[in-house]
Order: C-alpha cells, then sequence, then structure tokens
C-alpha cells in the first residue's frame, strides 16, 4: 500500500483517529494480494461475542461480475460486515427482529491467515452503536486508561505523550487422549467431568510440576508453537503444571488488544493442532474434581510512549516517586473495587476453581513483597505532611525512600493479585476466559484512580506545596485507603477468610449474586465516568452472564442425569446381575454354607442397591429442581436458584455414582476413569 496509506493505519493505532473510506479501499486491496500470495481464498471478521468464544462467518474473495468469476475485496468488506448474527447473545440491547449487528476492523491488531481464510479482527457492535462484544469495552477502557495515565506520567516527564498496556497471558490448560475424551459425554458436552472418583494417586507427589514434559506433549508443544510463530505469537515458556495432564505455556507480552486476541487465536490454533495428536485440549478451569484446575494469569503493566515501564521501581528517589504514584494508583483502585473485580472473572467454570485446591481465594488482596511492604509502612510512618515546619524534613524523606529492588522471587501464588518485580499478576482469571472481561475492569478502575491522583496532586501544588510534597502526600492518601486490600500472609488459610471480612472486603459466596457488583452504584458510576460501558450495556452484560450461566448449568444437570440413568445404573444392574448370579451358583451347589462364603458379595450388593436407589431418588429430584428454577421468571433470581438448589442436588447425585464407580466391576465401568483421563 501506498506511504499514506500506511500512516494512516498507524494513526488510527496510535490515536484512534478514523481511516477514510478511500484509504480503506487502499488497504483493502493490499490486504487482498497479500492474503490470496498466501493461499487465501475467504475473508472473515473475527469478532468475541459475549458468549465468550470467538465467533466467524467467512465469505469467498470470489464474487461474480457480468458471469464471470472475480476476486473482490473492498474497503467497505475490510472496514465493515454485516454476520446477521441475530442468535448471539446481547442481553436485550437488540432485537432478534432488528438482527443488524456490526463488526468492524480493529486496526489495533493484526490481521491474519488461518486455514485460508483471511482473518480481519473485529469489534462487533449493534445498529445503534452499543458493544455487543468483549473487544469494545477493552478498547474504551485503554483510551481512559492511557489519558488518565499519560496526566500523571507528565507530572515526571512532560514528553510523554501516551501509555499502553502491556499483557502477558499464561495459559494453562489440560490433555486428554481423544479416544477416551469421546468416551466422556461429559468431557464432551460440558469440557468438564460431572462425575467421577478420585485417582489413588493425582498431585500428592507434586511430580508433575516442571517434571520432564511427556514426549507425547511434546512433539504437540513444538507443532502448536510452530504454528503460533507463524500466526506471529511469540511463545515464549512451556512446562508442565501441577495437576497430572495439565500443562502452560506463555507468549512475551504484548500490548493489550494484541495480547488478547493472540490468547483467543491460540487457543483455537492449539485445539486443531491437537486433533493431529489425536488429543484434546481443556480449557475448562475445573474439568476435574478434587485436583487443581487451570487459570490464565494475567501480567498486567503499563508503558509511556517514550518506553518506560510505569510499575518499574526506579535507582532514583524521583524514579521510585513516579513508581510508588503508579503503584498506589493500582492498589487504591484495586481496594475501591475489589468486589467488582472478582467479579470480573466470575463465571460458572470459574466457580468450581475459585478457592479451590491452589487457586486464589475468592476474595481480593494484593501481595506487594517484603521490600515493598517496608517501604509503604515507612511512607505511612510519616509524620503529618501538611506541617509546615515538617516540609524540610518530609522532602529529605522523599530523597531518602531507598532504591526499590523487589526481589523477583518473592512471590505468593495464594494471592489473587501478586506484584511480581515489574507489573501484577492477576491470578484469579479463568482459563476459558476472554482476559478482556478482567481487564475492561482492570483498567477502567485504574484510570478512575488515575484522575484523582491527578486532581489531588493539582490540589497540593495549587496549595504551594512542592511537586515532590503534593505526590508523597497523595501518595500516602492512597496507600491508607489500600490498606484494607493489601496482604502478605497465606491467602489459602482460612483465617485469611475471616481477616478479609473484617477488614471491610467481601468475599465471593455465589457467583449470580457477584453478578450484580455490575449493577451497583460506584460500578454503574465507575463505567459511565470512564466511557466504558454505559448503563444499558451494564445492564445487557449482566443479563447474558445469567442467561449463560443458567444454560451452562442446565446442560451440566441434564448430562449428569443422563449418564446416571444410561451409564452408571446399567452398569451398576449388569455388576449386581454377576453378583446375584454367583451367589445363586453357590447356594445350589454349597447349601446353606453360601451366606458364609458369599458374605462379601451380599454386602456389596446391597451397597449397590442403595446407591441406586438414592441415584435414581436423586436425579429424579435434581430433574425436579431444575423445572421450579426454570418456572422463576426474573433471570438473577432464576441463576441464584440454579447456583443453589441445582447445584446442591448436583453434588448429591454425583457421590452416589462415585461411589458406584469404587464398587462395580472395572471391566463393566463403562466411563474412562480419572486415572484413564489423566495419565499418559
Ligand atoms: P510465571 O513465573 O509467573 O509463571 P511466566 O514466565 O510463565 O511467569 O509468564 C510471565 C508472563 O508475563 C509472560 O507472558 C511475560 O511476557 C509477561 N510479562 C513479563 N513482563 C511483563 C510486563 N512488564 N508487563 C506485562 N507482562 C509481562
Ligand atoms: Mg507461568
Amino acid at each position: 500500500m501506498s506511504d499514506a496509506a500506511f500512516k494512516s493505519v498507524l494513526d488510527a493505532r496510535e490515536t484512534g483517529n478514523k481511516i477514510d473510506r478511500k484509504m480503506a479501499e487502499e488497504i483493502a486491496s493490499g490486504m487482498k494480494a497479500w492474503a490470496i500470495e498466501r493461499g487465501a481464498t475467504h475473508y472473515t471478521h473475527l469478532f468475541q461475542p459475549l458468549t465468550g468464544a470467538t465467533a466467524e462467518k467467512h465469505e469467498a474473495f470470489i464474487s461474480v461480475k457480468d458471469g464471470k468469476p472475480m476476486e473482490r475485496f473492498n474497503g467497505s468488506a475490510l472496514v465493515q460486515q454485516e454476520p446477521d448474527a441475530s442468535s448471539f447473545p446481547t442481553g436485550g440491547l437488540r432485537n432478534t427482529f432488528e438482527a443488524r449487528g456490526y463488526s468492524a476492523w480493529d486496526p489495533n491488531s493484526p490481521a491474519f491467515i488461518l486455514d485460508g481464510t483471511l482473518c480481519i479482527p473485529s469489534a462487533f457492535v449493534s445498529y445503534t452503536g452499543e458493544a455487543l462484544d468483549m473487544k469494545v469495552p477493552n478498547l474504551r477502557s485503554l483510551q481512559a486508561l492511557s489519558s488518565a495515565a499519560t496526566a500523571v506520567a507528565q507530572l515526571f516527564d512532560p514528553h510523554v505523550n501516551g501509555v499502553t498496556v502491556n499483557v502477558g497471558l499464561e495459559q494453562e490448560y489440560f490433555l486428554v487422549d481423544e479416544a477416551l475424551y469421546n468416551a466422556r459425554p461429559d468431557l464432551q458436552l460440558c469440557s468438564r467431568t460431572v462425575i467421577g472418583h478420585t485417582s489413588a494417586k493425582d498431585q500428592q507427589l507434586s511430580d508433575h510440576y516442571f517434571g520432564a514434559i511427556p514426549s507425547r506433549v511434546a512433539v504437540f508443544m513444538k507443532d502448536f508453537e510452530t504454528e503460533a510463530y507463524r500466526l506471529g505469537i511469540p511463545l515464549q515458556t512451556r512446562h508442565n503444571e501441577v495437576a497430572p495432564n495439565q500443562f502452560e505455556c506463555a507468549p512475551v507480552f504484548s500490548d493489550l488488544s494484541t495480547a488478547i486476541d493472540q490468547n483467543m487465536l491460540l487457543m483455537i490454533v492449539m485445539q486443531k493442532v491437537a486433533e493431529k495428536h489425536q488429543l484434546k485440549v481443556i480449557f475448562h478451569e475445573k474439568p476435574f474434581q478434587g485436583i487443581n484446575g487451570s487459570g490464565k494469569h494475567c501480567n498486567w503493566s503499563m508503558q509511556t510512549d517514550t518506553g518506560v515501564n510505569l510499575l518499574s521501581p526506579g535507582r532514583t528517589p524521583m524514579k521510585n516517586l513516579q513508581f510508588l504514584s503508579f503503584y498506589a494508583s493500582v492498589v487504591r483502585a484495586v481496594c475501591r473495587h475489589d468486589y467488582l473485580l472478582m467479579a470480573s472473572v466470575c463465571s460458572l467454570n470459574n466457580s468450581y476453581r475459585l478457592g479451590g485446591h491452589e487457586a486464589p481465594p475468592a476474595v481480593m488482596s494484593v501481595f506487594s513483597g517484603a521490600t515493598l511492604s517496608q517501604v509503604f509502612d515507612a511512607i505511612l510512618r510519616m509524620e503529618d505532611l501538611t506541617e509546615p515546619t515538617e516540609k524540610q524534613r518530609n522532602i529529605d524523606l522523599v530523597k531518602s525512600i531507598p532504591e526499590i529492588i523487589p526481589d523477583n522471587t518473592d512471590r505468593n501464588r495464594t494471592s489473587p493479585f501478586a506484584f511480581t518485580g515489574n507489573r501484577f499478576e492477576f491470578r484469579a482469571v479463568g482459563s476459558s476466559a476472554n482476559a478482556a472481561g478482567a481487564t475492561f475492569v482492570l483498567n477502567a478502575a485504574v484510570a478512575e484512580s488515575l484522575r484523582d491522583f491527578r486532581s489531588r496532586v493539582d490540589a497540593c501544588t495549587a496549595k504551594g506545596d512542592a511537586l515532590d510534597k503534593a505526590l508523597l502526600t497523595v501518595i500516602r492518601e492512597f496507600l491508607k485507603e489500600a490498606a484494607p486490600v493489601m496482604f502478605e500472609g497465606n491467602g489459602y488459610s482460612p483465617a485469611w477468610m475471616e481477616e478479609a471480612t473484617r477488614r471491610g472486603l467481601t468475599p465471593i459466596t455465589n457467583v449470580p449474586t457477584a453478578f450484580q457488583a455490575f449493577r451497583k452504584a460506584e460500578s454503574v458510576r465507575l463505567f459511565t465516568d470512564t466511557g466504558v460501558l454505559s448503563e444499558s450495556e451494564i445492564n445487557a452484560r449482566v443479563e447474558v452472564q445469567e442467561e449463560t450461566y443458567v444454560k451452562k448449568l442446565q446442560i451440566e444437570a441434564r448430562v449428569l442425569g443422563d449418564i446416571c440413568l444410561n451409564h452408571v445404573i446399567p452398569a451398576a444392574v449388569a455388576y449386581q446381575d454377576i453378583l446375584i448370579k454367583s451367589i445363586q451358583g453357590c447356594k445350589d451347589i454349597f447349601g446353606e454354607e453360601y451366606k458364609q462364603l458369599c458374605k462379601a458379595d451380599m454386602e456389596t450388593f446391597r451397597k449397590i442397591a442403595a446407591y441406586i436407589n438414592a441415584l435414581s431418588e436423586d436425579t429424579r429430584a435434581l430433574v425436579e429442581a431444575r423445572k421450579k428454577a426454570n418456572r422463576i421468571t426474573d433471570m438473577a433470581r432464576r441463576a441464584l436458584a440454579y447456583s443453589t438448589d441445582v447445584m446442591e442436588q448436583m453434588a448429591r447425585v454425583r457421590s452416589s455414582a462415585d461411589n458406584l464407580e469404587m464398587l462395580v466391576d472395572d471391566a463393566l465401568w463403562p466411563l474412562p476413569k480419572y486415572r484413564e483421563l489423566l495419565f499418559f
């Protein structure tokens, strides 16, 4: 494309300015030539609807003109596509009869070719311009954060003209043999096992973590890494995770929009490559009860257009003040919106994981590490900074803030939000989630804090305070405000839950209740003030979340019922049949002595009978619980009923089924067991 067209792409990326039609034509024809040269026949706008997955509708480049085929892709096709996506969830923002939703090219994130299709990363909006996807609020939050962060960064360096967010997403996943996967209707339909007794050995010995990668897996990893490189995704790390057959990979971090799009793409690529290896990748947060679940740790930092990481402690007192300003603004934001941030990672899937085995607890806390905590304590202990006579001393104190070199090995894996040297790691994000759901909330909250930071500093300097004193005053205020969320101890301990509640933090105890966090007055203010979401967009999102929660749980409950009635009970009865024939045969030959000889068998028969009865009763009760919940018309209340009545009933059903698994002849058990699914 021409220099001018190229510049307009860069300009759109840097300033968010619109690309005009003429330029769009030129860019489109450049992209078409590039794609066709590489064997592409189709193009698609790839967008991220509220379902959490990605969506695509392929169109051929070929079109027919005057009876002749020709390859076509014009500017309007690049900039906008109308997928007639009437069945995507929109939470009442768009009537089905008014099906028009538009996907629009996002020039922030690179286009790529996958399986002969030119994929154009896109935003998805309604006819009236409301956000129907995960990308739009994320881009808006980036804008809000950028301008607020720039205003603060300029206090230290007037040459700063913009701030971006860098993100590195660590992706955890399980691998299961495809044939075994196909023999488990629950894995196929729900991506998690709804029954299954724990394996005698799983992760007790921690012998899988960082162990040698099984060769079958290593071959798969190399293969998908190669595919990822070809698509421009720079994968950097790979290792075994704690649970058996659980693994992790992470790319080199990049700007937020690219990082998220590439993570969504990576999940698609991994699944495609796995097929060639007769493997299935499971991205579900908790596919197996009783062992570790999977997260998508979101490493998050801010960087100026001059190349400075604003969360990197410096070597001079003034650099440290800059670092402390941003650090204090982040932790204060996390404290103000602790519950909302935890709610932003809530989903049915993640609810099985959070607070469980080695997973972040369901209450927010920030881990800073020993070095930083000491610095914060020193700042908080300072004399009242408003005392004029103290002025000189306080400025000396600014100078006396020691060089901060946080120990990178100082890691606390029990914190949902941990500082790791030059970035925060939001560890509660779920492995199957679109990380944008968490980042737009985090960005908005930090933007709000940074705005407040700047205006409070301005107020101090307007009163005549020197800049360094003003900064220190506000840093101190913010650290004070953030105190409840700062926690250096063991987040997994039950004592922390109590302590957290005492500090006024709210733990998440129920997912549909947590969704309501978005509707709280302070959240609505946050989203509307920062321009991230309008009130109707917020409501639409909550509705979609509730509906998705109910539908997913409904599917799980159905699958559980089917498995119990069609797999578990028949297998148990078949084994009873063997037992009873054996007992009968014994009686025929040995007479009354059979009671002694078949004592164990008869006991087993009775136990199985009791579990079968309980199971069929509980399965019936589960159907009733679902029906009752379905009669509730209010979606919030229906979701609540599912999260309590239906879920509790599911646990009862599962317990009988898992007990039967321990009693029934292994040869008759129709489903692959945990020990078979979890070890290559
Ligand atoms: P861990 O030791 O926490 O498992 P990994 O090496 O698996 O760490 O992943 C760390 C991720 O954080 C990588 O994606 C890395 O690129 C990313 N990262 C590193 N520095 C930054 C930064 N300043 N901002 C955002 N992400 C970063
Ligand atoms: Mg890691």
